[in-house]
């Protein structure tokens, strides 16, 4: 409770970020937020004011706020922790469940064999099926994957950015889960 953060979406409702209470604080009085919702509020205590009354703020979990709604394509960056996320800590190869000093980034195909550094070339593999499949496709190596990489969409990346989500900021993301997502958020 005490590290969760706030979505922000914009006036569309795209998400945008995840926010501090502070910031978010910040938004509300400035008059920049258009609308909010989700059930959970977080409660912010301010200053004092001459009377010794302290102000309270009641904070939405999510909230839009007013600018532009113009977004450039989405590209989620790919970083280890993002990539285990997505496959939920599980080894893409013999299918065991690590934490994530034992995983690895595997590339599907080998990067000295012009395999990309991208989303859909990489799976999560533990340290001893990524040394056993070594500099070989998993054809030549004789090792199947167990699931389909896939490129998280906006929401999905929200999700994997974020280990303290909210159960109403979960619904609101998963509404935006593609068919890969759903099968490994669940
Ligand atoms: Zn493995």
């Amino acid at each position: 409770m005490r590290h969760a953060k706030i979505l922000r979406l914009n006036k569309a409702g795209t998400p945008i970020d995840w926010i501090t209470r502070e910031e978010a604080a910040t938004l509300i009085v400035k008059g920049q937020v258009v609308w909010a919702l989700g059930e959970h509020t977080f409660e912010i205590r301010g200053g004092y004011n001459r009377l010794g009354q302290q102000s309270v703020l009641m904070l939405p979990s999510i909230l839009a706020s007013d600018g532009s709604v113009k977004l450039s394509d989405f590209v989620p960056p790919l970083v280890n922790s993002y990539l285990f996320r997505r496959d939920q800590y599980l080894c893409m190869y013999c299918g065991g469940e690590f934490n994530a000093d034992n995983l690895s980034r595997d590339h599907i195909r080998p990067m000295s064999r012009r395999g990309t550094d991208s989303w859909t070339n990489v799976v999560t593999a533990c340290k001893r099926c990524n040394h056993r499949k070594a500099n070989r496709t998993p054809e030549e190596a004789g090792m199947q994957l167990i699931a389909v990489p896939f490129v998280p969409n906006r929401y999905e990346f929200f999700y994997l950015a974020n280990k303290n989500i909210l159960a109403d900021q979960m619904d609101f993301l998963k509404s935006q889960f593609s068919e890969n997502g759903r099968w490994s958020y669940q």
